[in-house]
């Protein structure tokens, strides 16, 4: 029987040039140290990974979903999202790097893949928070045309005037009524009919 024979460890030191100077036996590719390191820094990029995919639905929104927004605090609050998914895709790209510049045994198709999909997400937000920030200010300006609009219908046009005067007269009428029906009506009922109704 013989012993699995030592192996160099494959992980670069922390200036990311100098190869680790540890040998080992085992299966492995890296030092016990090291093994524990690219655990750690593999869970940082799966975690940022899991953020981003949580984050994608309200981070990525279509021409139509920008233009469905309806009030300026709704744009804001989707920009905010924008901005989270944004920061979630850097910190996946920073964490990712991390790993392979320590550990470039690690490097494949699936993180050179994954890193091109996030340079690609990455770039499409700055136009998408520039969306955003454009109809915000087509909100605002329309809210602003439409306020003015209303303002000139209600002082140009002296026929609306008498016509909500007229409605605004009419409420104390009906108030009017329903006491009459809620209060002397089951008071009447009360001192004329059930006095008569004892005897
Ligand atoms: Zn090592």
């Amino acid at each position: 029987m013989h012993a699995p024979r030592r192996k160099s460890c494959q992980a670069l030191l922390p200036d990311g040039e100098t190869p680790c100077s540890a040998t080992f036996r085992g299966w492995g590719k890296y030092c016990t140290p090291h093994l524990e390191e690219c655990a750690r820094l593999s869970g940082q990029y799966k975690d940022a990974a899991a953020r981003v995919e949580r984050l994608r639905r309200t981070g990525e929104l279509s021409e139509k979903q920008v233009r469905a927004i309806s009030t300026a605090s709704l744009v804001d609050r989707a920009i905010g999202k924008v901005r989270q998914y944004l920061d979630a895709l850097n910190e996946e790209d920073r964490a990712r790097r991390a790993l392979l510049g320590r550990f470039p045994a690690e490097r494949d198709e699936r993180h050179e893949q994954r890193l091109t999909i996030i340079e690609e997400r990455k770039a499409a937000c700055s136009p998408l928070i520039a969306q955003l920030q454009q109809h915000r200010e087509e909100i605002v300006a329309n809210t602003q045309q439409r306020r003015e609009r209303c303002r000139d219908t209600s002082q140009g046009d002296p026929e609306r005037q008498p016509l909500l005067d007229r409605q605004r007269r009419s409420r104390p009428v009906w108030i009017i009524l329903c006491v009459l029906l809620l209060v002397v009506v089951p008071t009447a009922f009360m001192v004329v009919v059930l006095p008569s109704i004892g005897r």
